[in-house]
């Protein structure tokens, strides 16, 4: 691999600058295309700091067409892994519109300008909220897909165009990698998550927390039928995440069509016990409170991950105590940053 060059779409978001530092020490140049909207131009430096490699930068939105044609008339791309895109679920619900011109009509707009330019491989962020309310946990690749919300139909429907997009044109090849939920931070506390306002997933609510930025975690429901009765997930390190899609990109490499493939631990961790283990990341108790369930939450949702084992040779590192170490580490890092 190495000395090729990858677009990241949003990559100066979350996964996609972890992804990016993995690119960069991996020996690829790396082209970060991203408005901006969810994430800081710092985040660059901070890229620079850890690599000692700096990305090229473009700030720009794949909304706007004459944008994408730039970026590919002025690199020499190779394949592009696409992380751009809104991801917040309840907002999905009130915005659809805004959802589906972004996340769809941008992604539209990127593929089109990937085909003009003869770039036909790519990466896709998909989730496992495709695998909708009604499967059995361990989820499977091939199990029937379905989604609750608009974010979760944007993810859907661009795995359909992708799969339609291969099947129209075998020079064009792409893994669908369905997330599952990433959390932790870079192991130099240097970059991470950085949600703006109150989070709402668990492990930025917990940091928070644990930071003295907010006043307890809540529990949402103790009485599933889990161990503990409360919420079970499959909690992926970022940087176990991040090394996935440069897998990702070596096995799409002369695989004509599209492969969606769970990137998870395969083992499901309860609130519970990511309370106690961020407690025992920080040193000290958490308060937290019983509430009632949150609306649409399933009781557990974890990952088949055999897939990505035979196809990527993808295995984790990293477990839930990492993870919260490496959030604490960068929680106080990010409580250093300008807003
Ligand atoms: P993020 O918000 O941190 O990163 C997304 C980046 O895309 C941001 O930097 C944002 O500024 C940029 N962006 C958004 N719209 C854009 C546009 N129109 N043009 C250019 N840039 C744009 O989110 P993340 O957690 O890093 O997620 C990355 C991708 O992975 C998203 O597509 C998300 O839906 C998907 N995903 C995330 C999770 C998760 O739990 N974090 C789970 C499953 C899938
Ligand atoms: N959860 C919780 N308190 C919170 C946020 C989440 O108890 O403040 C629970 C939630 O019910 C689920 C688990 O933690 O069981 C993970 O939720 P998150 O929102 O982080 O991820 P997702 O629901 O998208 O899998």
């Amino acid at each position: 691999m190495g000395n090729k060059t990858i677009l990241v779409t949003g990559g100066a978001g979350f996964i996609g600058s972890h992804t990016t530092v993995v690119l960069l020490e991996q020996g690829f140049d790396v082209v970060i295309f991203d408005n901006l909207f969810n994430s800081k131009a710092s985040v660059i430096d901070r890229i620079e700091r850890i690599t000692a490699r700096r990305p090229s930068f473009v700030q720009g939105d794949i909304r706007d067409r004459d944008a994408l044609a730039r970026v590919f008339e002025s690199f020499p791309i190779d394949a592009v892994v696409h992380f751009a895109g809104l991801k917040a679920v309840g907002e999905s619900v009130e915005k659809p519109l805004l959802y589906y011109e972004n996340n769809i009509g941008g992604s539209l707009n990127l593929y089109e300008a990937m085909g003009a330019a003869g770039v036909k491989r790519l990466i896709f962020s998909s989730s496992a909220t495709v695998y909708g309310e009604s499967n059995p946990t361990p989820y499977f690749e091939d199990f029937p897909l379905s989604c609750t919300n608009p974010y979760g139909w944007t993810k859907l429907m661009n795995e359909r165009i992708l799969r339609d997009l291969c099947a129209a044109d075998p020079a064009w090849s792409a893994a669908l990698l369905r997330y599952f939920n990433p959390g932790g931070a870079h192991r130099s506390g240097l970059i991470g998550e950085d949600p703006a306002g109150i989070p709402n997933n668990l492990l930025p609510y917990a940091a928070k927390v644990a930071a003295g930025r907010l006043e307890k975690i809540h529990i949402y429901g103790d009485d599933y039928d889990t161990a503990d009765g409360t919420g079970v997930r499959d909690y992926i390190h970022i940087t176990d995440l991040a090394r996935g899609h440069v897998l990702a990109l070596d096995y799409i490499e002369g695989r004509p069509g599209a492969a969606a493939i769970n990137l998870g631990t395969g083992k499901g961790t309860s609130v519970r016990q990511i309370i106690a283990a961020f407690e025992k990341a920080c040193g000290k108790k958490l308060p937290a409170v019983v509430d009632p369930r949150r609306a649409g939450d399933l009781p557990q949702t974890y990952a088949n991950a055999d897939l990505a084992k035979k196809l990527l040779g993808f295995e984790t590192n990293f477990g839930i105590e990492d993870i919260c170490a490496d959030i604490w580490r960068w929680q106080q890092f990010a409580l250093t940053l300008d807003s």
